[in-house]
This record gives C-alpha cells, structure tokens and sequence, in this order.
C-alpha cells in the first residue's frame, strides 16, 4: 500500500489506533480457524465517521477491508485473504441503551456478548444465543455470522434478535435498516442480509437487539449411552414428546476422554452422552425433568443423572464448552482442527449422521470427535490431524468432503452457526448452488469493486487447506 495512503488511513483514526508493525500484521492474520495470511494494515475506529471516512478512501483506491470483532471465527471469515485494511471493530464497545420495557437494547459492534449479559442479568434479562466464545466474540461477530449456540433450540439464533443496524456500505455510505420496534412489515427486511453475510456487504457500526426474559429455573441432565445412535435417538425422542428443551448437548467417547483428562468433570466413561437442559417457570421444569427422565431411560441410557445446583450445572457446561481445547490435549502429534465442524441436519436424522461421520473417520484414517448442540440438528466434529503432515492434512480433506456429502444427502447444511469463510466455501457453493447466481447479484449491487472482504464465500475456489497458519507445505 502506497505510504500516502497509509498516512491519509492514519489522518482519519489517530496514531494510536493504527499500526503497520510486522508483529500486529501477522496477529491480526489469524482467527480461531486453520488459515493465516497477513494485513497490511491494522486500524481500530471509534465511530461510524472513521469507519465511513476509511471505506470512502478504501474504496476509491480498491483496497480490500476486513471488519473483525473478537477473532473468535473457526473458518477463516476473519482472515484477510488479500491483505489490505483490517478494521477492529473492538473500540466501538459501547452499551448505548438497555430499554426493558421495549425489550430492546443498543449496542456498539464492539461489545462482547458476556459484557452484555452482565449488563442486562440486573435487569432480568439476557440476548439468549449463548455461543462457546462468549467470553471473546463481539455482537458484530455474532450478526455477521448468525452465531448462535447450545440454547438455539428454544430462544433461536442471533438473526431472530436483530431489529435494526447501522450499516456503512462499501462506498462509505451510512445506512439503517430495520427497526427499533419488535414487529415490523416495512418492506425488504434489509437488517436480514446483513445477518450471516461476513463483512462481505458492509460494516455493522450499530445493532438494535431485541431481549428475553430470563428463565426463573433450569435444570440439567447427563445422560450416559453404550452407542453414539442411542445418544442421537434420545435427542429426536426428547423433540418429538413434544418437549422443547433449553439444550441438549452431545457429545461422543473421543470428547468424553478429552475433556475427563483435562477439566476432571468427572462425566461418565461412556459412548455417548447428552447434556440435557431444561428451563422456565419452576413447576414447569419439575414435570419436564421426569419427563425426560423417563424418555432417556426408554432409548436406554445407561445412567441418568440430574442436578439442579449452579455449581454442578456449571461445571458440567464448562466441561461441555471444553471440548475443543481438550481434544487438542489428545495426543502429542495432534492438533484439533476446525474442518467440516459445524453441519446442521434434520433432527430425526442424528442418529445415522453420527454413525455415518464415524465410518468416514475410520475409512480416512483421521480421528474425529463428534459433539455439538444436537437439540437443534447442529452437529460439530473436531478432526484430531499431524498439522505438519501433508498426508494427514490430504486425508482430512477428503474425509471433509464426505462428511458434507453425508450432511447435504439428509438435507442438511454445511454450517448450522459458525459460518462459511475459506474452510467451508466449497461446499457450501455445493450445497447452496441454486442461489449463488442471487448472492453474487447482491454482491456486486452492494460492493461493486469487491474490497470488503474479498475471496470468501462464493468467491474462494480449489482445495480448502491453502493459506494455513501450520508450517506445512502441500502442493
Ligand atoms: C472456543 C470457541 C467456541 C465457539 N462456539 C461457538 C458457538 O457455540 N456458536 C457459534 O455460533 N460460534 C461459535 N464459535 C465461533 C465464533 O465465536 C463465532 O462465529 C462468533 O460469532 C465470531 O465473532 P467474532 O467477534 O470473534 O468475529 P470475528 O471472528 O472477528 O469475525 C467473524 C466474521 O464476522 C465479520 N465481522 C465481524 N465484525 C463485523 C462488523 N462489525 N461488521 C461486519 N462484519 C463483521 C468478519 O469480517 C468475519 O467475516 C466459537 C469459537 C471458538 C473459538
């Protein structure tokens, strides 16, 4: 990038919230997936004005411009596959307003979704979607990527609590789309197609959420089963009573070991387990857990255990939000990997999917885990691979490319949460082929010279294990 340009970027954000350092380019060159590649320069607005004043300029000078929130994506939407400007959305973290009696509240992209549940528990009140990375993704993240989490059976993903955005387009226009009112028949739900669209059509500066009541009790279950199928029908059978339950996390034997090694959760040594869990008014949750009770025990858990203490609840959800970290603990010669790990399928097809994922694992001779928030059909596997073997890598790849062969034959989708990015393009171009002609005319409407994060989703061709952030050569 020409140095006058740089000093022009520099001009709108201040020193202090601009870097060319080769130390930042390459931090922020990563996200929490397998693929690296550095920026060329980093900023950190503070106002939708910065963040206007930088796409103008970016855009008359096409270069490319990645927003990123917390880093926290596992497919590589955050990295910034032609260098360019990465725009930290982080500064702008300001909790603007908290209107209970409208049940929305105001947010800065920047905000950290833990921040603001501690913001909102006071009142009563919480933004349900519940992602593993609660701790580290911000709001913008999770609107970009329709993230959701282990309760989106009953409270739904992050699209069904956007009313309203700020949005500053590609030429530097500010825009807002939606509403600040709970119902709303205005026209084309534009606050939609920014949902889920990876910084790809413009950068969210603002974000009106709609907000829930919080649950007066819950109660957990961890059900223990001598098969993965077992563990898969006890979801559908629990659905299918009809019983909504608040989540059902599932997880196989190669997650169990991982997570009893490293966190002492002391899960049973089992198959498969679920952890079931249950909310709302306390009779209601006393008549559900007998229900559920009884439901585990006709599919033929093993043992069932309940608990309706904070303390135990958490522990067994700490575990459950471990296994990822966990399984990278598995054996000194691997790595967990973030491939082909967050399908979604019809819920009654679990059970064959699982079984389907391990006889892929075995015929590819890679080790994958399955666990995932099965409630809602989302599955996620880990792939346990030598990140410096070119074979391993190969075998990873193509047991990828079965595993969503297995997931699109059901009529599932590649991603059910954490996006598309670089690791999942491919196949979702598969999966999604009917549309793609759509999703390019959109596109080139909202970013004509294609600067905002170019290269991903129906853009990204060839094989999905390029651009690794592991010393390893594969031609
Ligand atoms: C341990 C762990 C557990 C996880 N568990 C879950 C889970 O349970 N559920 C789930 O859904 N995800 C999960 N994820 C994935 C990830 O946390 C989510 O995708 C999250 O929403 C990403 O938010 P972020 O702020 O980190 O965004 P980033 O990773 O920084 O960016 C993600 C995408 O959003 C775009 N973006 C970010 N901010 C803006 C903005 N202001 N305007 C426009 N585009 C923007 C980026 O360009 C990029 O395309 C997990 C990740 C980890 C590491």
């Amino acid at each position: 990038m020409k140095q006058e340009l740089l000093a022009q970027i520099k001009e709108i954000v201040g020193e202090g919230s601009f870097s060319t350092k080769i130390a930042d380019l390459y931090v922020y060159g990563f996200d929490a997936s397998i693929h690296h590649r550095n920026a060329e320069v980093i900023v950190q607005p503070r106002s939708t004005e910065h963040v206007s004043r930088i796409l103008k300029l970016a855009n008359e000078n096409r270069i490319a411009v990645l927003a990123r929130g917390g880093g926290t994506g596992l497919c590589g939407s955050a990295v910034p596959l032609e260098g360019g400007i990465v725009m930290d959305m982080t500064r702008m973290n300001e909790i603007k307003e908290i209107r209970v009696e409208d049940l929305y509240c105001v947010v800065g992209p920047g905000v950290i979704y833990d921040k603001l549940n501690e913001a909102l528990a006071p009142k009563k009140f919480f933004f349900p979607p519940t992602p593993g990375s609660g701790e580290a993704c911000t709001i913008g993240g999770m609107v970009a990527t329709n993230a959701s989490g282990m309760r989106a059976i009953k409270y739904g993903a992050t699209r069904d609590y956007v009313l309203g955005l700020e949005v500053v387009l590609a030429n530097g226009e500010i825009t807002r789309v939606g509403t600040r009112t709970i119902k709303n028949s205005s026209g084309y739900q534009l606050e939609r197609l920014f949902v889920g669209s990876e910084g790809t059509l413009g950068v969210i500066t603002e974000v009106t959420l709609k907000i829930a009541p919080k649950p007066k009790k819950s109660a957990m279950a961890v059900a223990a089963f001598d098969s993965l199928e077992k563990a898969g029908k006890c979801v559908s059978a629990i659905i299918a009573k009809p019983l909504i339950p608040s989540a059902i996390e599932l997880m196989d034997k190669i997650c169990i070991k991982a997570v009893n090694k490293t966190m002492h959760v002391g899960f049973p040594d089992c198959e498969a387990l679920c952890l079931i869990e249950v909310d709302g008014e306390p009779k209601v949750v006393e008549d559900e857990v007998k229900e559920v009770h009884q439901i585990c025990k006709d599919v033929g858990a093993i043992s069932v255990e309940f608990s309706t203490d904070p303390k135990q609840m958490n522990a067994w959800t700490a575990g459950r939000k471990a296994v990822l970290p966990a399984l990278s603990r598995y054996g000194p010669e691997y790595v967990s990997v973030s491939l082909a790990d967050d399908m979604s399928v019809p819920i009654s097809r679990i059970p064959e999917t699982v079984v389907a994922f391990q006889r892929i694992a075995e015929r590819n001779n890679v080790i994958v885990g399955t666990y995932g928030h099965a409630a809602d059909g989302n599955l996620h596997t880990k792939m346990l691979l030598n990140p410096l073997s070119p074979e391993s890598w190969k075998n990873g790849e193509k047991a990828v490319a079965e595993i969503f062969d297995a997931v699109i034959e059901v009529g599932g989708t590649v991603t059910g949460e954490h996006g598309v990015g670089i690791s999942k393009a491919p196949y979702m171009q598969k999966e999604r082929s009917e549309a793609l002609r759509s999703m390019e005319i959109i596109k080139k409407a909202l970013d004509p010279n294609d600067i905002l994060n170019p290269g991903k989703l129906g853009e990204w061709k060839g094989s999905i294990i390029r651009h690794l952030r592991y010393p390893c050569r594969i031609d």
